[in-house]
C-alpha cells in the first residue's frame, strides 16, 4: 500500500485555519469582512478575554438561506465565485470559502441566520469542525456568529497568543480601521460590556476620522481629498482610473513604528511594502527616517488591476502597474505635504480634567485605553502630576536676549484702549478669527467638505504662508530667530532653516548638473581605507555631481581639487568622509537617488549657519526670505522641525483671555 492518504477535511480545516485563523483579530476580520460582503448596514462586535473567550458578531446583512447554512461550513464553499475568470475580478472582501471552516475547526461556532427569503431561520453549531446542532429558530433577517474558546482543541496556537490586552488592542485596530473604510455603516465594539467603539453611520471619512479620533487628530491630519490618476492603457484597452482618498499626518506627528500607517485597496485592509514604501518616499527629508507618519490611505483600483488571491489571510495584494501606483500614491503625499506646508506648534502644558483628555483621545491613547483597563484612574493620576508640577522659577529660565530690537508692529494689532471692561473674551475672540476670514478671503484652505459640525473647525492657518509676513525682532542665545507673524508668535531655528535651504539649492544643481563649486588653491589629499576606497570607486561620478572635483592620486589616496561653493575648506574633508559613509550603508538598501539627497543633505548640514552665530537683521531677514522659498520649510533634511510658532490663540489661552 502507498504511504499517500488523502487529508480529512477535519484536519485539512485545521491546517488551513494555521494560516487564516493566526489571532482573535484574523477571526473578527474575517467575520467583519463577511458581514460587509452582506451587505450589512451596522455590525456590533461584542468580545471578552480579548476574544479568546467569546467573539460575537451580530449584522442586519442580507442573511443565508437554509441550505447555504451548512454550506457555508465546507471547505472552500463561498456564494462570492463561481468561476475561474471570476478570480480576475472580486469585487466582495471574501472569496476564498475558507473563513467560516477554518473558524469552526479551531473554536466552538454558533451560526444564527435568516434570510429575507425564508420565514424562519437557521441555528448551527459546530464545535472544532464536527456538527453538533443544525435546527430551525426564529430569528430576525441578518446573521449572527458566535465564537467561543478560541484554539480550545489546538494548545500549541494558544500558547502563542499574547496577553488579552495585546490582543485586544489588534482587535479595536482592526474595527476601528473597518469603520474608517465604512464610514455610511454603523459599528460597535464591546469589550467585556464596556463600550470601545460606537460610531453611526455619516456621510464621509472626515466625519468618521472626527467621530473616532476627535478634533485633535483631525487638526494633525491633511486630507487628501479624492486623487485620480490615469493609468496607460492597453491599446485595446480603456483607460484605467485609479483613486487615492484618506489622511495623512503633518510632519510634527512622528511615529516609531508603522502601527499608525492603514492601507486599503478597493476597501480591503491590506499591509503592502510596494504601498508603505511609496509613503515613506513621499516623506522622505521632512521627517526622519526612522520615523514613521500616521496614514490612512484608500486606494480604489479596477479589480483587474490587483491580484487579491496572493496570501490565505488575504492581507496581501499584487498590482499589475506597481510602478504606477507607487509613484501615483508618493506624488500625491508629496504634493499634498507641500501644499499644507504645515508646522510645529509650541507644545503647551495644559491641565486638563481626565474626563476632558478621554473626549480628545488621539488614537494612540485610544488604544493605550485598551491596552490600559485602569485609564481613567491613570488619567486622574497625569492630570495630578500636572497640577503638582511647580511654576518655573524666574531665575531658572535661561536668558532672553534680544539682538538689535526693532519697532515692529504686530499685523492687525490688538487695541484695549476701547475694550469694554470685563467682556475682553469678546474682543479676544475677534481677533483669533481675524486670520482665519482673512485666510478665507484668499482662498487659500478651500474648504471641499461643506461645513463642520460645530466644534469640528480647524485652527486656521497652520501654514508656513505666513512665513512671507514674518517680521523679524531678534535672536535668542546667538541660535533661534524670534519673529512676529500674523498668526503669532514664532522661533526659527537658525541652523536647521539654513539647512534646508542649502539642501534645496544643491538638490536643483544637481537636477540641473550645475553645481556652484570653488576651486581649491592647494587640493587637499585625503587617505582613504580599503572599504571607502570601494565606496569611493562606486560614487566619484556622484561626488562631481554634488560639486567635489577629486582624483585618484596614489594607491589608497584621492586628491580633492574643487568643492561646493558652500562648503568651506575646513569642512572638506568631513564632507567626503560622511558622503562615503552614508555611501556604505546605504548599499544594500537605497537607490542612487537616496544617496544623493543624502550627499546633499550631509553637504547642507556642513555648509548651514551654526548656531551660536550672531547674526544682523539683514542676514536674519535674507534667511526668513529665502526659508519662505523653500519647498518644505517645515522639516530639516534629517527631519528635525524648522520653525515653533506660539499661536495667538494659545498667547492668548495661556493668558485667561479666552
Ligand atoms: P468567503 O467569504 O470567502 O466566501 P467564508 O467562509 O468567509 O468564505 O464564508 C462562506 C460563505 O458564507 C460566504 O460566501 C457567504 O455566502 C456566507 N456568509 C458568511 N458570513 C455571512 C454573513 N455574515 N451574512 C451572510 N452570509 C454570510
Ligand atoms: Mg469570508
Amino acid at each position: 500500500m502507498g504511504r499517500i492518504r488523502v487529508l480529512s477535511d477535519v484536519v485539512a480545516n485545521k491546517i488551513a485555519a494555521g494560516e487564516v485563523v493566526e489571532r482573535p483579530a484574523s477571526v473578527v476580520k474575517e467575520l467583519l469582512e463577511n458581514s460587509l460582503d452582506a451587505g450589512a448596514q451596522r455590525v456590533r462586535l461584542d468580545v471578552e478575554a480579548g476574544g479568546r473567550r467569546l467573539i460575537r458578531i451580530v449584522d442586519d446583512g442580507h442573511g443565508m438561506l437554509r441550505d447555504d447554512a451548512l454550506l457555508a461550513f465546507e471547505r472552500h464553499a463561498t456564494s462570492k465565485l463561481s468561476d475561474v475568470k471570476d478570480l480576475l475580478s472580486i469585487a466582495t472582501l471574501g472569496f476564498r470559502g475558507e473563513a467560516l471552516p477554518s473558524i469552526a475547526s479551531v473554536s466552538r461556532l454558533t451560526l444564527e441566520t435568516r434570510s429575507a427569503d425564508e420565514s424562519t431561520g437557521t441555528m448551527v453549531e459546530i464545535a472544532g469542525g464536527r456538527l453538533l446542532k443544525c435546527e430551525e429558530a426564529a430569528l430576525g433577517v441578518g446573521t449572527t456568529i458566535t465564537v467561543r474558546d478560541l484554539f480550545f482543541n489546538v494548545p500549541a496556537r494558544k500558547k502563542f497568543l499574547r496577553s488579552e490586552q495585546t490582543e485586544l488592542a489588534h482587535i479595536a485596530s482592526l474595527a476601528t480601521h473597518y469603520s474608517l473604510a465604512y464610514p455610511q455603516k454603523g459599528f460597535e465594539l464591546r469589550h467585556d460590556a464596556r463600550e470601545l467603539l460606537n460610531v453611526s453611520p455619516v456621510a464621509d471619512i472626515r466625519e468618521r476620522v472626527f467621530q473616532v479620533f476627535g478634533a485633535q487628530t483631525l487638526d494633525e491630519l491633511v486630507d487628501l481629498g479624492a486623487r485620480e490618476r490615469l493609468a496607460p492603457a492597453d491599446p485595446d484597452e480603456e483607460p484605467r482610473i485609479f483613486t487615492l482618498r484618506g489622511f495623512i499626518s503633518r510632519p510634527q506627528v512622528q511615529k516609531l513604528n508603522r502601527n499608525s500607517i492603514f492601507l486599503f485597496v478597493n476597501g480591503r485592509l491590506i499591509r503592502d511594502r510596494l504601498l508603505l514604501h511609496a509613503l515613506a518616499s513621499g516623506y522622505a527629508s521632512i521627517i526622519p527616517p526612522n520615523a514613521y507618519p500616521f496614514a490612512l490611505l484608500f486606494l480604489e483600483c479596477p479589480a483587474e488591476e490587483v491580484d487579491v488571491n496572493v496570501h490565505p489571510s488575504k492581507t496581501e495584494v499584487r498590482f499589475r502597474r506597481g510602478t504606477v501606483i507607487h509613484d501615483f500614491v508618493r506624488d500625491t503625499v508629496r504634493e499634498v505635504l507641500t501644499l499644507a506646508r504645515p508646522i510645529s506648534s509650541l507644545p503647551m502644558h495644559q491641565a486638563s480634567s481626565p474626563a476632558q483628555d478621554a473626549a480628545r483621545l488621539p488614537y494612540s491613547e485610544f488604544s493605550q485605553r485598551v491596552e490600559n483597563a485602569d485609564y481613567r484612574a491613570q488619567a486622574e493620576r497625569e492630570a495630578l502630576q500636572f497640577a503638582d508640577q511647580a511654576a518655573p522659577v524666574p531665575g531658572d529660565l535661561p536668558e532672553f536676549r534680544l539682538r538689535e530690537p526693532q519697532q515692529y508692529a504686530i499685523p492687525g494689532r490688538l487695541d484695549f484702549a476701547g475694550a469694554p471692561g470685563p467682556d475682553e473674551n469678546r474682543l479676544a475672540q475677534t481677533f483669533v478669527e481675524d486670520p482665519g476670514a482673512a485666510t478665507a478671503r484668499r482662498g487659500k484652505v478651500p474648504d471641499t467638505h461643506g461645513p463642520l459640525p460645530p466644534g469640528l473647525a480647524a485652527e486656521p492657518s497652520t501654514s508656513l504662508e505666513a512665513l512671507r509676513d514674518l517680521k523679524p525682532v531678534g535672536q535668542l542665545h546667538d541660535s533661534f530667530i524670534i519673529a512676529l507673524g500674523p498668526d503669532g508668535l514664532w522661533i526659527v531655528d537658525q541652523h536647521v532653516a539654513h539647512e534646508r535651504i542649502l539642501f534645496e539649492k544643491v538638490l536643483r544643481q544637481m537636477a540641473a548638473g550645475r553645481v556652484e563649486k570653488q576651486q581649491l588653491l592647494v587640493p587637499l589629499v585625503i587617505e582613504l581605507t580599503a572599504s571607502q576606497q570601494v565606496e569611493y570607486q562606486r560614487i566619484a561620478a556622484d561626488l562631481e555631481g554634488v560639486g567635489f572635483e577629486t582624483e585618484p592620486f596614489g594607491p589608497r589616496t584621492i586628491a580633492v581639487k574643487a568643492a561646493p561653493a558652500d562648503v568651506s575648506t575646513a569642512e572638506t574633508e568631513g564632507v567626503i568622509f560622511e558622503i562615503l559613509e552614508i555611501a556604505e550603508k546605504e548599499l544594500r538598501q537605497t537607490s542612487l537617488e537616496e544617496i544623493r539627497r543624502q550627499m546633499a543633505a550631509s553637504i547642507a548640514c556642513r555648509a548651514a549657519i551654526k548656531i551660536n552665530t550672531p547674526l544682523d537683521s539683514t542676514r536674519i531677514s535674507w534667511l526668513l526670505e529665502q526659508l519662505a522659498q523653500t519647498e518644505f520649510p517645515m522639516s530639516c533634511p534629517h527631519g528635525r522641525p524648522i520653525a515653533l510658532r506660539y499661536a495667538t490663540r494659545d498667547i492668548l489661552k495661556g493668558f485667561h483671555r479666552i
